[in-house]
C-alpha cells in the first residue's frame, strides 16, 4: 500500500458502488445457501461463479497468493480463513464471509458474519454488537472528523459499553483502483486524532471483534487469523464514500439480510436498538 491517498470523483464513486453491490449480491447468494453441512469450498465456488457471470473478477483470488474468492472464517477464526471442502459448517457456528470484486477498474469490499442454527446467545450478542459498531463508525466518518474518530466510535462502543476485544493487528483501508489503498482505518483510536476526513475519500470500515481477549495469532496455513484464546470472533464490513455533506454507504447489506430471513438455517443479526 502506498502512502498516497486517492480522493475519488463522483464517476469513480459510482463505479466503486457497482463493484460493492456485486459483492453484496454474492454475499446475499451465500446467505441463501449457507447451512450446517455445506462447505467453505461450496460457498466459495458459488460466489466466484456469480462474480464471473457478471463480468467481474474476484478481488481476493491471487491477492498476495490467497487461493480463493472468499475469506471464510469460522468461530475463533477472525479473518482470512481459506475456504476448503474439509471446512464443513456445523450447527452453532458463526461464519464470517469476506468478499471483494473488481469491475470496470475498481474494487468493492464487504463482509458479513452468518450465525448458523442454534448459536449461543452470548455469540449472537457479539454479532449484534459488532454489526452495530460498524454503523457507529460510519456515523463518525464525516467531513471534518478524523480517522481517530472512526476508530474511537468502534472501540468505545465495543470495549467500553460492552466488554469485547477489538482486534488491533488488522484494519480497514482505502479502496479504489487497488483493493488496499491508504489510509489504514483502525478500529481503535482517539477522538480528534489522525488524518482529516475529506470529500472523495472512499474507505472500507471493518470492525473485527473478539468475544474474549483482543490478541490474535496466525494459523500454520500462513493466512487464517484466530483469536489467541480460541473464543469466537465476528466481522462486518462496508465500503463507504465521504461526500461533502453526508456519507454514503456504497455496499448494501439489505439483500444479505433479506436472504437470511428466507433461510431458516441462519439466525438474523438485529442491530442494537440504541442506534436504530
Ligand atoms: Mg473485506
Ligand atoms: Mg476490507
Amino acid at each position: 500500500m502506498s502512502g498516497m491517498v486517492f480522493y475519488k470523483t463522483d464517476e469513480e464513486i459510482e463505479l466503486i458502488r457497482e463493484s460493492c453491490l456485486l459483492v453484496c449480491k454474492a454475499l446475499a447468494h451465500v446467505g441463501s445457501i449457507i447451512r450446517p453441512g455445506i462447505s467453505g469450498a461450496e460457498i466459495d465456488k458459488a460466489a466466484e461463479e456469480l462474480i464471473r457471470d457478471h463480468g467481474a473478477i474476484p478481488s481476493f483470488k491471487g491477492y498476495g497468493g490467497f487461493p480463493a474468492t472468499l475469506c471464510v472464517s469460522v468461530n475463533e477464526h477472525v479473518v482470512h480463513g481459506i475456504p476448503s471442502s474439509g471446512q464443513v459448517f456445523r450447527d452453532g457456528d458463526v461464519v464470517s464471509v469476506d468478499c471483494g470484486a473488481y469491475l470496470n477498474g475498481f474494487h468493492g469490499d464487504s463482509a458479513y458474519t452468518f450465525p448458523l442454527g442454534d448459536v449461543d446467545e452470548e455469540v449472537m450478542e457479539l454479532c449484534r454488537v459488532t454489526n452495530t459498531s460498524l454503523y457507529k463508525a460510519i456515523d463518525a466518518a464525516i467531513v471534518g472528523n478524523r480517522l481517530g474518530d472512526i476508530g474511537y466510535a468502534v472501540q468505545h462502543y465495543v470495549e467500553r459499553e460492552h466488554s469485547y476485544g477489538v482486534v488491533r493487528e488488522l484494519v480497514g483501508h482505502g479502496i479504489g483502483r487497488e483493493l488496499h489503498e491508504a489510509p489504514e482505518v483502525p478500529n481503535y483510536g482517539k477522538r480528534g486524532r489522525g488524518a482529516l476526513l475529506k470529500e472523495g475519500l472512499v474507505i472500507a470500515i471493518e470492525p473485527m471483534v473478539n468475544l474474549g481477549r483482543k490478541e490474535v495469532r496466525t494459523e500454520s496455513d500462513g493466512w487464517t487469523v484466530y483469536a489467541k484464546d480460541r473464543r469466537p470472533s465476528a466481522h462486518y464490513e462496508h465500503t463507504i464514500a465521504i461526500r461533502k455533506d453526508y456519507t454514503e454507504t456504497l455496499s448494501d447489506h439489505s439483500p444479505i439480510e433479506q436472504a437470511i430471513r428466507n433461510n431458516t438455517n441462519v439466525k438474523p443479526v438485529e442491530l442494537k436498538t440504541e442506534t436504530v
